[in-house]
């Protein structure tokens, strides 16, 4: 049985987001903003970084009205076809009438709430500007003085983010301007170095990643997709539950890559 809360008509949940997020704005490589239509009010949000199997078997416990994620469906390039895990996914939500809210890049950019304006706030990363495609990354410094080699900093990273982080590069290096963009950014690298960055960190890595930041001469920090990008959807769903009363859960759904 669904309780009585506060609820907001989709249409005009949907606008918000879009507007705040400013979807129309960033090119993607997904569709964002409303992915799979649910019911038309939403009083129960659940948001989650991915929307897998196993959060929206969460949000269906919860009675959700609308699963607010990071990473939707619908990638470029990928089969169109909704069968198999696709299937199943949908299905369920489309079963339970519950609406998915998909924002990608336009979450990463955001400047408050966005992933890595959050990121650097868990950091304690102070940033001083933003660099590479649409400025994703962003530049900045650690202001804490029991800081301060690489090596320090990359523990600093794996206590605050529960996940121990990979250091490619000398650990002895004195921390000068950190770069960071969280998810799949480890192709930023380059940029990084233009930038001014000293140290550079996201989420993933790749075979090149590291033959690319020691001839490039930086630290590389690869702390985790899913680390690295538990925050910014998260304060999306608490401004949602600021601004219009509705109820938001945010599940973590464990994943070490
Ligand atoms: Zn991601």
């Amino acid at each position: 049985m669904k309780t009585e809360n506060i609820s907001i008509e989709r249409k005009a949940l949907v606008q918000f987001l879009d507007e705040e997020l400013k979807t129309a704005m960033i090119q993607d490589y997904c569709p964002n903003g409303l992915q799979v239509e649910g019911t038309s009010h939403i009083s129960t949000i659940v948001s989650g970084v991915t929307a897998s199997q196993a959060l929206i078997d969460r949000a269906v416990e919860l009675n959700a009205d609308a699963l607010l994620v990071h990473h939707g469906y619908f990638w470029r390039g990928e089969n169109a076809a909704i069968t198999g895990l696709k299937r199943n996914r949908i299905k369920k939500l489309l079963t339970h009438d519950i609406n998915l809210l998909v924002y990608h890049l336009p979450l990463d950019l955001h400047p408050v709430i966005g992933n890595n304006a959050q990121l650097g706030k868990i950091l304690g990363l102070t940033p001083s500007g933003r660099f590479g495609n649409q400025e994703l990354g962003w530049l900045g410094m650690l202001e804490n003085p029991d800081i301060e080699t690489a090596g320090q900093f990359a523990d600093h990273v794996g206590k605050m983010l529960g996940r121990k982080p990979l250091l490619v590069g000398d650990p002895f290096l004195q921390l000068g301007t950190i770069g960071w963009c969280s998810g799949a950014a480890q192709d930023l690298i380059a940029d990084a170095v233009s930038a001014g960055a000293t140290i550079y960190l996201s989420g993933e890595i790749s075979e090149q990643t590291v033959h690319e930041a020691r001839e490039n001469g930086i630290v590389y920090l690869a702390c985790g997709h899913h680390a690295t990008e538990r925050y910014g959807i998260q304060a999306l769903g608490n401004l949602l539950a600021e601004k219009f009363g509705v109820r938001h859960t945010f599940i973590d759904i464990d994943n070490p890559a």
